[in-house]
C-alpha cells in the first residue's frame, strides 16, 4: 500500500505537487506507518511560496545595497542585544516565514557593513552580487561533492575555474588548484603535506610523535595568526616554530632564514617548511619569494606562500613582480573571497605535486569508489572534508560577468586610491606613513608635536575610536613594532576616490577634536 502511494507521488506529483493533495496523501501514509496524523512534514515551503518570498528577498538585498551608504558602517549594538530579540527556544509550529522581511529589517542595526563604501577595516571582504548569485545557485541546485559522480558539474566546474584563475594569476601549467573554505585551514593542509614529505609519510607509521628528529617550521613575526595556529594543530609544537627576523619594510630577511635553517641542521633538527607571506596582515609587506625559494630548494624545505589577501592582485600583470620566484614554491593559498569579490567562502589552494596532496589526504573507503575513479578528480582527496559545496559557481559568475579586464581595472582603482592617500599622508605635517604601500593598505599615525609614548598611544586609539563610533567609517587600529597605528585598508567594491578623500578630511578633523 505504501509502495502504491509512493509511486503515485513520484509519477504524478513530482513536478507539480499540489500542497493540499499532498497533505491528504501523507496523512494516509502516516496512519499506515503509525505516525501521529498531525506530524505534518508537508509544511515545508512549496516552490510557489519560494518563488514569491525569494523575489522579495532579492529585492530586500538589492535595496540594502542601494541604501548602504546611508547606514553607520559599524554596528553600535551591545553584546546580547541580538539574542534578546529571539525566543529562547524554537517554535513547535512553523509560520511559513510570515513577516520575514520585516524581521530582517529590524535586525539590520546588528549588521556591520563590509560592503559599505567607507569600510576601511581589516581587509576588503567583497561580496559581489555575482558571488551572491553563485552561492544561491549552489544551494538552490543542492549539489554535494563526494566524488565525481555525485556531481560532475561541481567537480569539473571547479577544475575549469581553478585553471582560469591559474592562468589569470600568471602561474605555469605545473600548478593544479582546488577550492577550500579558508586560508587558515588551507595553510594547515600545506603544513601537513610538508610534514609528510619531510618525514617520508610518518602518518603510515607512528606519526611525528615517533620521529627521532624534530621537524621545524619557519615564518616571520609578521605572518598571519593562522600560521602559528596551523603549526600547533598540525602537530609540530610551538617550540618548533622559528620566527625569522624582518627588515625595515617588515619583509622576511633571507639571510636570517638561512642562518636559522643552518642552525637547526647543526643541532640535529629537520627543517621542514617555510611559510612566506605575500601581503602580510598588518602592512601588506611582501617577503622576497625569489630568494626564499632558492633557500627552500637548496635545503629541500617545503615553501608555502600565504598570499591570502594580496594574491588577488596577481591577476594584474604589473603586480606579478611582487611574487617573482613563486614558481619555486610548493604550495600557494589566496582568497578570492577577499579583495577579488567572490564572496566568502572561496579560497584557492594551488600545489605543484597534486599526487603528494592526494596521497596525504586520501583514505578511499569502498563506498566512495566508482568506476570513473581512474579518469577523474575526486576533490575529497584534495583536502580534509568529504562533502563539499559548489563554490566554483561564484568564480564562474564573477569572471564571466565582469571579465578579467573589469576585475583588473577595479583592483587598479584601489591601488591608485591607496597611492593617493599615501601621498596626502606624506605631505601633511604631523602625519607619518609607517610602511610601504605596494597594494591597498596604508599604515599611518598622527604624531602631534609634544605628544609621545603613552599619550601618543592614547591619542591614536582615541581618534580611531571616535571615527568608528560615529559610524562614518570603519578603521582597524593595529600594532606595528609594538606601537599602535591605524590601517586604512582600501578596496570595498563601492569605494571610489571620493570616499577615500572624505575619510582623509574626517581623519584630519577628528585628530584635532
Ligand atoms: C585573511 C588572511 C588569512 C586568513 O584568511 P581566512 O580565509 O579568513 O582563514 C591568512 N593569511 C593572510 C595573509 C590573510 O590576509
Amino acid at each position: 500500500m505504501l509502495k502504491v502511494l509512493e509511486s503515485n507521488f513520484l509519477e504524478n506529483r513530482l513536478f507539480n505537487p499540489n500542497p493540499s493533495e499532498l497533505r491528504g496523501l501523507q496523512t494516509k501514509a502516516h496512519n499506515i506507518c503509525g505516525l501521529a496524523p498531525d506530524c505534518d512534514y508537508t509544511s515545508f515551503m512549496t516552490t510557489d511560496e519560494f518563488r514569491t518570498l525569494g523575489h522579495e528577498l532579492i529585492d530586500f538585498i538589492a535595496n540594502y545595497r542601494d541604501e548602504i551608504e546611508t547606514l553607520p558602517v559599524l554596528s553600535s549594538l551591545k553584546p546580547g542585544e541580538v539574542q534578546a530579540q529571539f525566543a529562547s527556544s524554537a517554535p513547535e509550529k512553523g509560520d511559513h516565514l510570515a513577516g520575514l522581511i520585516s524581521d530582517l529589517e529590524k535586525l539590520k542595526p546588528a549588521l556591520t557593513h563590509f560592503q559599505h563604501p567607507r569600510y576601511f577595516a581589516y581587509f576588503p571582504a567583497n561580496s559581489s552580487l555575482e558571488g551572491v548569485l553563485g552561492d544561491l545557485v549552489s544551494s538552490g541546485l543542492g549539489q554535494l561533492g563526494l566524488n565525481w559522480q555525485s556531481s560532475p558539474l561541481l567537480t569539473e566546474l571547479e577544475e575549469v575555474m581553478t585553471d582560469w584563475m591559474r592562468q589569470a594569476l600568471g602561474l605555469s601549467p605545473a600548478w593544479q588548484g582546488v577550492i577550500q573554505d579558508t586560508a587558515s585551514s588551507t595553510s594547515m593542509l600545506a603544513l601537513m603535506c610538508a610534514r609528510e614529505r619531510t618525514s617520508d609519510y610518518s602518518l603510515n607509521r607512528g606519526g611525528i610523535q615517533a620521529e627521532s628528529k624534530r621537524l621545524i617550521v619557519y615564518t616571520s613575526g609578521q605572518a598571519h595568526s593562522s600560521i602559528e595556529k596551523a603549526v600547533l594543530l598540525a602537530g609540530f609544537g610551538r617550540e618548533n616554530l622559528r620566527s625569522v627576523a624582518v627588515d625595515q619594510n617588515f619583509a622576511m630577511i633571507p639571510t636570517a632564514l638561512e642562518a636559522a635553517i643552518l642552525h637547526d641542521l647543526e643541532i640535529g633538527n629537520l627543517p621542514c617548511a617555510i611559510v612566506a607571506s605575500v601581503g602580510t596582515t598588518t602592512s601588506t609587506a611582501i617577503d622576497p619569494i625569489s630568494a626564499i625559494s632558492s633557500i627552500a630548494t637548496k635545503h629541500g624545505v617545503w615553501l608555502h606562500v600565504d598570499a591570502a589577501m594580496a594574491g588577488s592582485a596577481m591577476i594584474v600583470p604589473e603586480c606579478q613582480h611582487l611574487w617573482a620566484g613563486v614558481e619555486g614554491a610548493d604550495s600557494i593559498v589566496l582568497n578570492p573571497h577577499k579583495w577579488l569579490g567572490a564572496t566568502f567562502d572561496c579560497t584557492l589552494y594551488y600545489v605543484r605535486d597534486s599526487q603528494h596532496l592526494v596521497r596525504v589526504m586520501s583514505t578511499n573507503p569502498s563506498y566512495l569508489q566508482t568506476a570513473q575513479d581512474g579518469q577523474v578528480k575526486n576533490y575529497r582527496d584534495w583536502g580534509i572534508p568529504l562533502g563539499r559545496r559548489a563554490r566554483a559557481f561564484k568564480l564562474w559568475f564573477l569572471m564571466r560577468s565582469v571579465g578579467l579586464e573589469g576585475l583588473r581595472s577595479r583592483l587598479r582603482r584601489d591601488i591608485s586610491n591607496a597611492q593617493w592617500l599615501a601621498a596626502q599622508v606624506d605631505a601633511a605635517p604631523n602625519w607619518v606613513r609607517l610602511a610601504p604601500v605596494p597594494l591597498q593598505t596604508v599604515c599611518l599615525r598622527h604624531e602631534p608635536a609634544g605628544i609621545h609614548s603613552d599619550a601618543l598611544e592614547q591619542h591614536t586609539l582615541a581618534w580611531v575610536e571616535r571615527i568608528n563610533l560615529s559610524g562614518f567609517a570603519y578603521l582597524t587600529p593595529s600594532k606595528l613594532e609594538g606601537r599602535w597605528m591605524v590601517r586604512v585598508s582600501i578596496g570595498a567594491l563601492p569605494t571610489e576616490l571620493e570616499h577615500v578623500q572624505a575619510l582623509w578630511e574626517r581623519m584630519k578633523l577628528e585628530v584635532e577634536s
